[in-house]
């Protein structure tokens, strides 16, 4: 035929080895890049067997070597080609029949370069984790360390600020003990981050009372929400059970890494807490949580880094607000260990959202019939980002009205209970919810707020009944109303 040189040319040119084998085992053709590669002269790979070159693959038998052939028509195999001098190498084999011819034909493509490369990407990879594994190590042991010094700095201040009654000495010794426990903080951070990085961190599960721990995180926060005088407004929905039962501490630090990152950048404005059950399914519930800020927001480019470690969002932010870019990183890692997402909406300059769900336990076992998928979760983001804090702002509107009766009456309690953390945290509410009043109003919450801070509880009861009486004074009685 004209063209049959173009075939062999051909053959010998591909970079896939070609045998073409018989019946019985024989090789009845190579082409050029087969002996090169086997190191055959080209003649002498005609005299080999394909159990020969093929050792561990080709069944010697005849019987076994012809089932085996057939079974390896069908796609791709992986197989070791051994060269003369007996070292090997992988290949991917095809095999077609050459019925016209008796024969088979026979593709292998050299594969040992991929495999090496994989093999030594394994080899990097597993070093790498040894490596991270040391460093983490490392972090761990000498951060848990540092722990000890500081806390022997902090004790010794405290005994000298006890002794100490000179002010200026004594505003020193308040400078040195919160470098402590900026400083505490950071080390507490560096190790959480070390033990998530190495798998050992674990998540510890116990009964803990909901309402107890939001108020406890809250009145953490308050007296800088007070200082800064920012409105801080918290909702949470009623039907979530009290008795929990999941790692406490952990979700604590979640919500106080969003708070404190919410309060920092905000300077005038809200923070608003939101608390919602999504779903509760026998004895699992799940909680959306939602902590909002009118302050300096983040932009759509910024936010994709934001939960990556050691990401702040610029240079100066570091110089300004300090902190070491690990909060949400580790934040996002706990959220994710209680089966939770974390997510942000944010606008620069308009403030930002964070959201984030988990998954706890409850101690009341519902029945099928009572179990139920309460909200979908992202119709509830949406729902409740759609909401303005500033509605419950307007002092005398509706909303407004409910939620002052709703913190009052708490508030009363509170006082009774001698519970003055909660009291102290209701009043800073109320004094955000009557902030739209008059002067004389805000006069009246503000000395009712000093009362409940000195625990002065006759002095307190006085104030909430003076001031119940200058609301209703203004907007009519909330307590008798129709
Ligand atoms: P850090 O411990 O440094 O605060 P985080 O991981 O908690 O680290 O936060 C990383 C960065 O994300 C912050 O430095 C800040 O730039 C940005 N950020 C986080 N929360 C907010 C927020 N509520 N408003 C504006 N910027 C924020």
């Amino acid at each position: 035929m004209e063209f049959e040189w173009l075939n062999s040319r051909i053959a010998d040119e591909t970079i896939e080895l070609v045998l073409l084998f018989n019946e019985e085992g024989s090789i009845l053709y190579g082409n050029q890049t087969a002996a090169a590669r086997l190191e055959y002269d080209k003649d002498k790979l005609t005299k080999c067997s394909m159990s020969q070159i093929f050792r561990q693959d080709f069944p010697n038998s005849p019987d076994g070597f012809i089932t085996f052939v057939k079974k390896s028509m069908k796609g791709v195999s992986e197989m070791a080609m051994y060269r003369s001098n007996n070292s090997c190498f992988s290949v991917n084999v095809r095999i077609f029949p050459e019925d016209e011819i008796d024969a088979y034909l026979l593709l292998a493509e050299d594969i040992s370069a991929q495999k090496n490369m994989n093999m030594r990407i394994r080899e990097l990879k597993e070093k790498e984790k040894e490596n991270n594994r040391a460093r983490n190590e490392f972090t761990a042991n000498v951060t848990h360390e540092l722990r000890t010094p500081v806390n022997g700095i902090k004790g010794h201040v405290l005994e000298l600020l006890e002794e100490i009654e000179e002010p200026d000495q004594k505003k020193t010794l308040d400078i040195i003990l919160s470098c402590c426990d900026n400083m505490y903080s950071i080390i507490n951070d560096v190790l959480d981050f070390a033990k998530l990085e190495s798998g050992k961190f674990v998540i510890d599960e116990k009964p803990f009372d909901f309402q107890e721990m939001m108020d406890k995180v809250i009145a953490t926060h308050s007296a800088v929400v007070n200082k800064k005088e920012l409105r801080m407004s918290v909702d949470i929905d009623e039907k979530i059970p009290r008795a929990l039962i999941g790692d406490e501490l952990r979700l604590t630090q979640i919500l106080n890494n969003l708070l404190s990152n919410a309060i920092k950048f905000t300077t005038v404005g809200f923070v608003n807490v939101v608390v919602g059950m999504t779903r509760r399914v026998n004895d699992e519930v799940e909680l959306f949580f939602m902590v909002r800020d009118s302050g300096i927001g983040i932009s759509e480019k910024e936010q994709d880094r934001l939960f990556q470690s050691f990401s702040q969002v610029d240079a100066s932010i570091t110089r300004r607000f300090g902190g070491t870019g690990l909060g949400l990183a580790i934040t996002k890692q706990l959220v994710e260990m209680m089966h939770g997402d974390i997510h942000v909406e944010s606008e620069k300059g308009k403030g930002s959202t964070f959201s984030f769900s988990v998954k706890l336990k409850s101690e009341q076992v519902l029945d099928d019939k009572q179990s139920q998928v309460l909200v979908n979760w992202s119709e509830y983001v949406k729902e409740e980002s759609g909401q303005n804090v500033d509605r419950l702002m307007h002092f005398g509107e509706a909303e407004n009205r409910e939620e002052l009766k709703k913190r009052m009456d708490k508030l009363v309690l509170s006082i009774e209970m001698g519970a003055w953390d909660k009291a102290e945290l209701l009043a800073s509410t109320i004094k955000t919810l009557i902030e739209s009043g008059d002067d004389d109003l805000k006069r009246q919450v503000l000395r009712m707020e000093m009362a409940i801070r000195k625990s002065n509880y006759d002095k307190s009861m006085d104030m909430y009944g003076r001031l119940k009486d200058a609301i209703t004074e203004r907007i009519g009685d909330l307590w008798n109303a129709e």
